[in-house]
């Protein structure tokens, strides 16, 4: 049937200013890392897919790797686009990223002009796209001059293929390399794409002061740890879990569930349950608490998941003694 969006889809959502760009992103984003591969049901992406824009959520996050098999998500994404969104396109902020494997041969990884040039190009094409909002490089490449790598960020605005760029796992000082470096080339760090949840704090050790100091946004990945920070694991590993799938791509295994993590993870379900919330929902506040965040990039398996997340947006107040409460159970 044909797609019709929900009329109402701008009056719930917040949108945050990413860094001191012009742009705005919606403070929960929604990334195809997972479940939107080649494997998976295409009706349950286009739910999904439908569900997240008719909730507000203007942007979606890819990369040349996701499937799988590798490069699938962007199919996917591609053919639901055509199919529901392109009469969209202009309400839309989709990124795609370039810097873990991807094909044979030296030029197929790392953080080349070579590579990142010619993995967007594959990119769109499997977007069936004309250009992406956000180019990222995916990680760090300790081998490549980071001029040269920066440089193919600023050379593929120029073409057009991207509107800005970011940089995702990157440390804080490399960061501060790369910022200055695309602040000379003319063409800013729009954005930083780091791992950060509750379990995973390490922006908190100077990465965050630098993009705060910078006007550079912050997009955290895995704001959930991949769905430990929820309470699906609170009696067991369900079946239909990422942690049971064996999904691989880094996806978490069952191994990483230990009862240390879950101890914690019962405290802080006790904790969310007080503050009316569910530990989703406070593990994402957590994040947004933060004012230099400006999104939260979550992964969902079902429809009913981005709801619930989006419930977050309904308590952002944390008091002294709950952030307290929340340190001491973390640490
Ligand atoms: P999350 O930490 O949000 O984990 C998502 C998973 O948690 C879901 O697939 C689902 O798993 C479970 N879940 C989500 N919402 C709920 C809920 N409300 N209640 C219960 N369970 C829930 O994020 P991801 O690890 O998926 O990462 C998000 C995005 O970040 C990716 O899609 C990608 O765009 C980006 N990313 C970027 C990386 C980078 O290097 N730049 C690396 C990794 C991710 P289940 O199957 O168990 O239902």
């Amino acid at each position: 049937m044909t797609y019709v969006p929900n009329p109402q889809r701008y009056q719930d959502m917040e949108y945050r200013r990413c860094g001191s760009s012009g742009l705005k992103l919606p403070a929960v984003s929604l990334g195809l890392w997972h479940n939107f591969g080649a494997i998976d049901s295409l009706e349950n992406a286009r739910n999904i897919l439908r569900l997240a824009f008719d909730s507000g959520i203007t942007h979606f996050d890819l990369a040349n790797n996701y499937g799988p098999p590798p490069g699938s998500a962007e199919e996917t994404f591609g053919r639901i686009f055509k199919d529901d969104f392109k009469a969209y396109r202009d309400e839309l902020i989709i990124s795609t990223k370039a810097g873990w494997p991807m094909w044979e041969g030296p030029y197929g990884d790392l953080g080349s002009k070579k590579y990142l040039v010619a993995s967007l190009d594959q990119s769109l094409k499997r977007l069936g796209l004309d250009y992406v909002d956000i180019f990222y490089h995916h990680r760090p490449d300790p081998e490549t001059p980071l001029e040269e790598t920066m440089g193919a960020l600023d050379l593929i605005v120029r073409q057009g293929k991207a509107l800005y760029v970011g940089i995702s796992s990157y440390s804080a000082s490399e960061t501060e390399k790369a910022i200055q470096i695309l602040k000379e080339l003319g063409t800013p760090c729009l954005i930083h794409q780091p791992k950060y949840s509750m379990f995973d704090r390490w922006v908190e050790g100077g990465l965050l002061d630098v993009l705060g100091d910078k006007g550079v946004g912050c997009i955290p990945f895995s704001p959930l740890a991949q769905g430990l920070l929820t309470n699906k694991y609170l009696n067991g590993i369900p079946k239909d879990s990422r942690a049971a799938e064996h999904r691989g791509n880094g996806a978490m295994e069952e191994d990483q569930i230990t009862p240390d993590k879950i101890a914690r993870v019962s405290k802080l379900n006790d904790l969310a349950l007080q503050r009316g919330q569910n530990l989703a929902q406070m593990a994402l506040s957590w994040i947004l608490r933060d004012s230099r965040i400006t999104s939260v990039l979550i992964g969902v398996s079902k429809p009913a998941q981005v709801t619930d997340s989006i419930g977050c947006l309904q308590n952002l107040k944390f008091t002294e003694e709950e952030l307290t409460l929340i340190n001491n159970i973390l640490s």
